[in-house]
């Protein structure tokens, strides 16, 4: 029993895994963009550089203003790739004791290229008391990923429309921290609402249909619940709670909804 449970969990893992590298392989466009921005402005930086030194005289004032962009262009270009390694690297769950509202806007911050493609006028919203959680940094960040990319792909349909992506955080009434995404796009149809959160279930022509099943046992795991309602007057909202003091799982590693014998 032990062997089987350790090898379910060993799937899970490596599906939940499987889940966030597609979703990168769907980002490659954005992502490679936010990377050659500062790698292009850095060229540009050298140059003026090595022209201020063979001015004469020269003008190191200027010469230091280069090097001081060129630095800071690398931390940006540093720090999407660390990014993106940190949600691609194979590592096992690990509880931690982490901001939700940190992690949040490290989500954020990495769709940011997605996000303007798609004119999307983003709202955060996040209260600045919500207490610190415990939980698995990576397994949460898969889950606001997954949500906010169904509500960019959701809101890139309906063009007609302003396209308006609220995410906001909050302690609820039983004090769990609540993380809500809210669109503005068609919404959930009837027949969706159902089957949302199966396993396979899809409406789009590239979709896998494992985003939300995974996001859905990647929060229970964490002794929270994740649901979908209408937005006003149209959209999805996404909501899921986080209880503080965590009933977390032992294992959180039960993140994907594989039938079990
Ligand atoms: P996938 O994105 O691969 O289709 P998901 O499990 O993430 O898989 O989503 C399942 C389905 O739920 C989507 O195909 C879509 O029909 C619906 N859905 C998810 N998020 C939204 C949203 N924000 N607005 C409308 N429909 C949504």
């Amino acid at each position: 029993m032990r062997e089987s449970e350790r090898r379910y969990r060993e799937v899970q893992t490596a599906l939940a895994h499987a889940n966030r590298v597609a979703t990168m392989g769907q980002l490659t466009a954005s992502i490679s963009h936010e990377i050659k921005q500062p790698i292009a402005a850095t060229a540009t930086n050298a140059q003026a550089g090595l022209l201020w030194l063979r001015a004469q005289p020269p003008n190191l004032e200027e010469v230091r203003e280069a090097f001081n962009r060129i630095n800071k262009d690398m931390r940006r270009a540093s720090e999407v790739m660390n990014r993106i390694h940190g949600l691609v690297k194979k590592t096992p769950p690990s509880m931690e004791s982490l901001r939700i509202n940190e992690a949040i806007n490290d989500v954020v911050d990495f769709l940011h290229g997605e996000i303007v493609k798609n004119l999307i006028r983003v709202q955060m919203r996040l209260a600045p008391d919500v207490p610190t959680i415990e939980g698995d940094r990576i397994a949460l960040q898969q889950v606001m990923l997954n949500l906010v990319m169904n509500a960019v792909e959701a809101m890139s349909a309906a063009d007609e429309r302003s396209r308006a992506l609220t995410i906001a955080t909050r302690i609820d009434e039983s004090g769990a921290v609540l993380v809500s995404v809210s669109d503005s796009g068609p919404g959930i149809s009837r027949e969706a609402a159902e089957r949302l959160f199966e396993p396979f279930y899809t409406s789009k022509a590239g979709g896998m249909g494992m985003g939300l099943s995974i996001c859905r046992s990647i929060v229970e795991a964490h002794g929270g619940r994740l649901w979908a309602s209408s937005n006003e007057p149209h959209g999805a909202v996404f909501q899921f709670t986080v209880p503080v003091a965590a009933q977390a799982e032992t294992a959180v590693s039960s993140t994907v909804p594989v039938q079990k014998e």
